[in-house]
C-alpha cells in the first residue's frame, strides 16, 4: 500500500495530537489551519490523569512538567468565610491512584508543546476548509475559503466545537444553553499573597462558582468564574468580558476571592453550549475528532484529554488499515471501515463524559445541591465524592480499548 495521507482540519489541541499519533505510526500528515498564525489563545486548562498518561507515551514527561503544574491538593473554600472546608491531597496520591499525573496547564504551552513536535512542512496556516468531496477510491478533497483545494486519502476534522465539517457529515445541530456563562482569566501570582501556588481552590457559593489554579510553573493563577447567565453571550473562546462585571457578580464573597479578581486586568467570557452526542461522527473518508466530534461543558475539564485520547485511537486504527494489504475490500473501503471502527470505540465513551460533564465537577458542591447532611458542601464526603465521581474518567486508559475485539466495525460503508 502507498503511504497514507491524511488531511487534518484544524490546529488545535486535537489536531496537533491526531498529527502526533499519525506520525508516530508512520503516516503522512497535512494539518489544515484557519488562523494566520498559531497565537498565543486561552488561559488554563486540565490535563488529567487520562490524557497525560498519553502523553508520557509519547516521550513528553519532561517538556510538559517543565510549563505544566502537578497541583498538590484541591481545596474547598468556604465562599463567603473563606475558610478550608476540604483538603484532598493531589500530586503523588493523585498519580498513585490514577497511573499518571495531573496537571494544570495554560492552554498555549500544551499548545506550544504539541507544535512543536510536529514535522516541518506539515502545517499549513492562513487555510479555511469549507468542504469535501469525497471521491471514493480517489480519496477526499478538500475545498477552502481562497478557492484553492488539496487532496489526502482520508480528512480528520478537528475544526473545534463550531465546525464546519461536522454539519456537512451530520447536518444542522442545535447548541444546548446550561444556563451558565463563564469568565476566564489570567492573574500573575506575585500579585496575591494569600492564594497557594499549588493547589487546586473551589469557592462554591449560591449559584456560582470559583475555580483558581497554578499554570506557568505556578507563575500565574488561572481563573475560571461560572455564573448565571440568560445567554446572550457568543460561544467563542475569544469574546472578551468585562473584569468590573465579574468582580460585582463576587462582590460579597471570600476576601481571596475579591483580590484574585481585583487584580484582573482582562476576562474572556462565554456562554456555556454543549451539544448532544451525535449518532454518527463520519461518512465514507471523513471523521470528526476532539470538540467538532463531542463539544462538553468544562465542568470535569476533559476538552483536552478526550480529543488526546480520540488521536490515541484514529492513529491505530489508520495505521492498521494502512499495513492491512491483504484481502477485505478495496484500500478506500478499508480506510473508510478504519475510520468507523475509530468512531465505534470511540462514541460510547465520549457520549458518556459528555453527559457526565453537565452536572460534573464542582457544580455538585452548590450549597443548594447537596443539602443531605453527610455531602453537604465542603465536607470531606462532598469532596471524596468528587474525586470519586472523576475516578472512570481519569484512570480510563485508552489504550485498553485497542484490542481488536473491542469494538465491532458499524457498518462496512459503501464510498
Ligand atoms: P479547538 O481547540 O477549538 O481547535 C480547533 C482548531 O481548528 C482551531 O485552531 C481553529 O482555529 C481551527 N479551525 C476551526 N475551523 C476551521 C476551519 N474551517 N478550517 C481550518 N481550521 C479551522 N479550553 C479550556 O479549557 N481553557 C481555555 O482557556 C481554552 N482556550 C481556548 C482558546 C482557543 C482559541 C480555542 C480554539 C480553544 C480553547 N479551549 C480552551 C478549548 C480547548 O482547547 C478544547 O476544548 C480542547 O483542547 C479540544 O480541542 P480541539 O482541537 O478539538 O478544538
Amino acid at each position: 500500500m502507498d503511504t497514507l495521507r491524511v488531511a487534518i482540519a484544524g490546529a488545535g489541541i486535537g489536531g496537533l495530537a491526531a498529527a502526533m499519533a499519525l506520525n508516530r505510526e508512520g503516516v503522512r500528515v497535512d494539518v489544515y489551519e484557519q488562523a494566520s498564525e498559531l497565537r498565543e489563545v486561552g488561559v488554563g486548562l486540565h490535563l488529567a490523569s487520562n490524557g497525560s498518561r498519553i502523553l508520557r507515551g509519547w516521550g513528553l514527561s519532561e517538556p510538559l512538567a517543565r510549563v505544566a503544574v502537578r497541583p498538590a491538593a484541591l481545596e474547598v473554600r468556604d465562599w463567603a468565610g473563606g475558610r478550608t472546608l476540604t483538603r484532598q491531597d493531589m500530586g503523588d496520591a493523585w498519580e498513585r491512584r490514577f497511573g499518571a499525573p495531573f496537571y494544570t496547564v495554560h492552554r498555549p504551552d500544551l499548545h506550544r508543546l504539541l507544535a512543536e513536535r510536529l514535522p516541518a512542512g506539515q502545517l499549513n496556516l492562513n487555510r479555511r476548509v469549507t468542504g469535501f468531496h469525497d471521491l471514493g477510491e480517489d480519496g477526499v478533497r478538500l475545498t477552502f475559503a481562497d478557492g484553492g483545494t488539496a487532496h489526502a486519502d482520508v480528512l480528520v476534522a478537528a475544526d473545534g466545537v463550531h465546525s464546519v465539517i461536522r454539519r456537512a457529515v451530520a447536518g444542522p445541530d442545535a447548541p444546548v444553553f446550561s444556563g451558565m456563562s463563564a469568565f476566564r482569566g489570567l492573574v500573575p501570582a506575585g500579585r496575591l499573597d494569600g492564594i497557594p501556588r499549588d493547589t487546586v481552590l473551589i469557592w462554591a457559593g449560591p449559584r456560582s462558582r470559583l475555580l483558581c489554579y497554578p499554570v506557568r510553573d505556578g507563575r500565574f493563577l488561572t481563573f475560571v468564574a461560572v455564573v448565571p447567565s440568560a445567554g446572550r453571550r457568543p460561544e467563542s473562546w475569544s469574546s472578551t468580558g468585562d473584569p468590573d462585571e465579574v468582580r460585582a457578580a463576587f462582590a460579597g464573597w471570600a476576601l481571596d476571592v475579591r483580590a484574585l479578581l481585583a487584580a484582573v486586568d482582562e476576562a474572556g467570557c462565554w456562554a456555556l453550549y454543549d451539544r448532544e452526542p451525535l449518532p454518527a461522527w463520519g461518512t465514507g473518508l471523513v471523521t470528526l475528532l476532539g470538540d467538532a466530534a463531542h463539544p462538553m461543558l468544562p465542568h470535569h475539564g476533559q476538552g483536552a484529554s478526550q480529543a488526546i485520547e480520540d488521536a490515541v485511537v484514529l492513529g491505530h486504527c489508520l495505521s492498521r488499515a494502512a499495513a492491512d494489504a491483504g484481502p477485505g475490500g478495496a484500500r478506500h473501503l478499508r480506510l473508510a471501515d478504519a475510520l468507523r471502527r475509530y468512531e465505534a470505540i470511540r462514541r460510547p465513551h465520549t457520549a458518556r463524559v459528555q453527559a457526565a460533564s453537565r452536572d460534573g465537577g464542582s457544580q455538585r458542591l452548590g450549597p443548594a445541591e447537596r443539602p443531605d447532611s453527610a455531602e453537604r458542601p465542603g465536607s470531606a464526603a462532598a469532596t471524596r465524592s468528587l474525586v470519586e465521581d472523576v475516578s472512570w474518567i481519569q484512570s480510563h486508559d485508552v489504550r485498553d480499548d485497542l484490542d481488536e475485539t473491542a469494538a465491532e466495525v458499524v457498518s462496512h460503508e459503501t464510498v
